[in-house]
């Protein structure tokens, strides 16, 4: 649905974007993660049409946006950072007036306005001015207009920010039942935001796309990541740990101050792996103080990918 292929773009000396890939499948839900002035507005307003890049070129449904922005555009709804509102229209009004400047044709617009209305949850205030909503009802009106005509993408830049937790939840709740006919981009500070919403997250860093994920964790393919912490000296827990025969890879730390050695052993994904490593255990006397399998967290994936990069 949505095709970005190694788009640039300079402010004079600043490189805010730096060949930026990725792709959006039909009715996925992708999220843009990364601190402030990582990139993603940048990203978003080029991936809209509002801004075009210093290089590269942006597909959506197969056709070039710089080359056929009307045609592009009528497949897309953008909510940029902040909502283009004009405050002095009403609900109901400003929606027709977008209407007609997007060129909706064939369709009843004051019906088409409705059915919008009611999936944004904003029938109760159709009447009122836009400048008297607030700021929950304001970004839901910033969604609306971007459901004008009927996308099959939607763009949406933080929209959740600012908002209060009861309205943060109502608004996940309409991105959640937008993403079940739509292709949505949006962008995010919030991890757990990004988690419970999104099919597949991109950590956008200083410009670049660290990480694409699928937050299934931070671990190569085929291979998971045990922790332990064992009471003993660090040479017998390294060649107890050892003898576990799918081992990969193994990060010990120094034995600490209650005598506990803690590690991370990353061993090829089968079964069982946790049991053997207990027995070995055991079978040496080294007291366990926990063994687990390793749930990867977006927290950790996000920071793993980051520090790797360099600092935040
Ligand atoms: P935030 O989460 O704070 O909105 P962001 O990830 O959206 O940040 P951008 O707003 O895209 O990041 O900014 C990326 C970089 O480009 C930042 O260093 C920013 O200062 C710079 N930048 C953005 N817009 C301009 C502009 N019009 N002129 C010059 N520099 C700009």
């Amino acid at each position: 649905m949505l095709e970005v292929k190694s788009i640039t773009k300079r402010y004079g000396r600043i490189t805010a974007v730096s060949g930026v890939s990725f792709c959006c499948h039909r009715n996925e839900t992708v999220g843009l993660l990364g601190v402030n002035g990582a990139g993603k507005t940048t990203l978003l307003n080029i991936v809209s049409g509002c801004m075009p890049p210093t290089s590269g070129s942006v597909l959506i449904a197969g056709e070039d946006l710089m080359k056929q922005p009307t045609l592009c555009r009528r497949n897309l709804g953008y909510l940029p950072e902040r909502p283009p509102l004009y405050d002095e229209m009403t609900v109901e009004e400003y929606l027709a007036f977008v209407c007609r400047l997007r060129e909706v044709v064939g369709r009843d617009i004051p019906n088409h306005v409705r059915n919008i209305m009611e999936l944004c949850s904003l029938t109760d205030v159709k009447k009122r001015l836009l400048g008297h909503l607030s700021k929950g009802y304001r970004q839901r009106a910033g969604i609306a207009q971007a459901l004008c005509g009927d996308p099959s993408l939607l763009i949406l830049d933080e929209p959740t920010v600012g908002l209060d937790p009861v309205q943060t939840v109502e608004m996940r709740e309409l991105i959640r039942k937008l993403g079940e006919d739509h292709t949505i981009l949006f962008s995010s500070h919030n991890l757990s935001e990004v988690q419970s919403l999104c099919h597949r997250i991109c950590i956008v860093h200083h410009g670049r796309i660290l990480k694409e994920d699928t937050l299934k964790g931070k671990h190569g393919e085929g291979e998971r990541v045990i922790l332990f912490s064992a009471m003993g000296d660090y040479d017998t827990v390294l060649k107890t740990v050892r003898e576990l025969p799918e081992l990969k890879r193994l990060n010990l730390k120094p034995v600490n101050h209650d005598g506990f050695v803690e590690g991370e052993a990353t061993v090829a994904d089968g079964k069982d792996s946790e049991i053997r490593l207990f027995r070995l255990m055991a079978a040496k006397d080294l007291p366990l103080r926990y063994l687990s399998p390793r749930e990867d967290s977006l927290e950790s994936v996000f920071l793993h990918a980051t520090q790797e990069a360099g600092e935040i």
